[in-house]
Parts: structure tokens; C-alpha cells; sequence
């Protein structure tokens, strides 16, 4: 079939790429981890309306990191 060839090598990049996405992903959340633990006031939410990120909550105020949007609670 043509351009068969050509597809598997794609895939085989999109799947290093992802499998490094991965990586890198656990990296931050055990860095984040080590962070919360050591600070006491602060804690992370849930996905912030924005996508962007997850929430900051910090003496009864949450807030977004990236949009800035924040309430108290
Ligand atoms: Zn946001």
C-alpha cells in the first residue's frame, strides 16, 4: 500500500512524543505534590472555566494562576 511506510514512522514519532508528554507530565504533578505538601495554606481545585489551568485555593480565595479569575469562598 503506498505511503504505508511513511504512516508507521509517523506514528512511531506521535507515540515517543507522547510517551515524553507523559513523562514530563508526572514530573510536574510529583513536583506540584512536593509543593502543596509544603506549604500549608495552600491547596490546588479543579479545572479552572479557562482550561488553562487548575485552581490555587489559598485562605478561603480561589483563584486561576493563568486568567487571574478569582473568588473567594
Ligand atoms: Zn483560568
Amino acid at each position: 500500500m503506498r505511503g504505508r511506510h511513511l504512516h508507521s514512522r509517523r506514528l512511531r514519532e506521535l507515540e515517543e512524543r507522547l510517551d515524553d508528554a507523559e513523562r514530563d507530565i508526572d514530573r510536574l504533578e510529583n513536583t506540584l505534590r512536593g509543593i502543596v505538601q509544603e506549604t500549608n495554606d495552600i491547596s490546588v481545585g479543579g479545572l479552572c472555566k479557562c482550561g488553562e489551568s487548575l485552581l490555587i485555593v489559598r485562605q478561603r480565595t480561589v483563584y486561576c494562576p493563568h486568567c487571574k479569575y478569582r473568588r473567594a469562598i
